[in-house]
């Protein structure tokens, strides 16, 4: 319940918060929502010397269309991401999968770009950042790089971020008006991370489908893009076979902890059930039914 002892910065600007976590190294964390950071530190399970509270930092919030993108900043919360009229118009799936997060107090502390950048397979957003190709902007000492969040993720807590470095913000390829969608988690209770989940982006051609994108939340180390059970649907009018096929395809690549939620063998069975049910509903809502 008590945390270790740690110095407190309140950065303005993206230059002064990466000049202090550079100049700290290991031994600084960004601040962001606190929601995954601080349990963490209340049980000495991260001990950081210092914290860089991302709070002050106006160039990190906000949600806005660059192009064909939408960009949400890091600090953008949950709740701010779930009352967006720009997601519900362009990425209805963002919205969906932030109501499935936590819950409410949560959620008004909770930020996007901490959901993300965390690298706990607990996390939702990440399998739905890997769905929609998104792609993560890094600031860091040397300057600013991206990295997509299919290459992002390594291990549990292991990420493709280096010390010094902040995730700014999440860029996300809009999917084209009418797409279809589904982010289906199983938990056991409101503010449990998944048993299982599956985020499913598609678009039809007529009945049939013409793109698809699967990823799967929770049934691994890391977040999975399930790319061959994405290919398997293309071209299909997702009948029942193709939907077992996608279920057994995406199963293949997962390798679930046995834990409270269950054994590996029922998360990687759940794996494919949740896949299923998303790839339904996603064809159900491109068909406008
Ligand atoms: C009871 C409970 C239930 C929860 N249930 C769920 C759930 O069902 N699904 C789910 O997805 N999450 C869940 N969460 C986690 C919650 O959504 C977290 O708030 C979130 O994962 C982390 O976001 P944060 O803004 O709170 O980050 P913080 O806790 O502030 O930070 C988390 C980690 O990310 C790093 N970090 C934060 N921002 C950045 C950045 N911009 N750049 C680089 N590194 C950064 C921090 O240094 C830290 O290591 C739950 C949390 C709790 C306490």
């Amino acid at each position: 319940m008590i945390p270790g002892p740690f110095h407190y910065h309140r950065p303005t600007s993206v230059a002064e918060a990466v000049a202090l976590l550079a100049a700290h190294g290991d031994d600084a964390r960004p601040l962001a929502g606190g929601h995954s950071l601080i349990p963490m530190m209340k049980l000495r399970m991260a001990v950081p010397d210092h914290l860089v509270d991302l709070a002050a930092i106006p160039d990190l919030k906000g949600i806005c269309e660059d192009g064909d993108r939408i960009v949400i900043g890091a600090t953008t919360t949950q709740r701010e991401v779930i009352g967006s009229d720009l997601l519900a118009a362009r990425l209805p799936i963002l919205a969906e999968t932030a109501r499935q997060i936590a819950d409410p107090q949560i959620r008004t502390k909770g930020t996007f770009g901490g959901n993300v950048a965390n690298g706990d397979p607990g996390n939702d957003m990440p399998a739905l950042m890997q769905c929609l190709d998104a792609v993560y902007r890094l600031a860091g000492p040397d300057g600013s790089r991206t990295v997509p969040a299919r290459d992002y993720y390594q291990g549990a807590y292991f990420t493709a971020l280096e010390p010094g470095e902040l995730l700014t913000a999440v860029e996300i390829p809009v999917p084209p008006a009418g797409h279809g969608y589904a982010y289906e988690k199983l938990k056991r209770k409101v503010g449990d991370y998944a048993t299982a989940a599956a985020a499913v982006v598609l678009t039809l051609d007529g009945g049939t489908v013409a793109t698809a994108s699967i990823a799967l939340t929770n049934v691994a180390s890391t977040p999975l893009h399930a790319a061959a059970a994405s290919a398997l649907v293309i071209g299909t009018g997702l009948d029942a076979a193709t939907l077992k096929a996608a279920a057994d395809a995406a199963k293949a690549i997962t390798d679930p902890a046995t834990d409270g939620r269950g054994t590996a063998e029922y998360r990687r069975e759940m794996a494919g059930v949740m896949v299923a049910r998303a790839l339904a509903k996603a064809m159900r809502r491109a068909k406008g039914a």
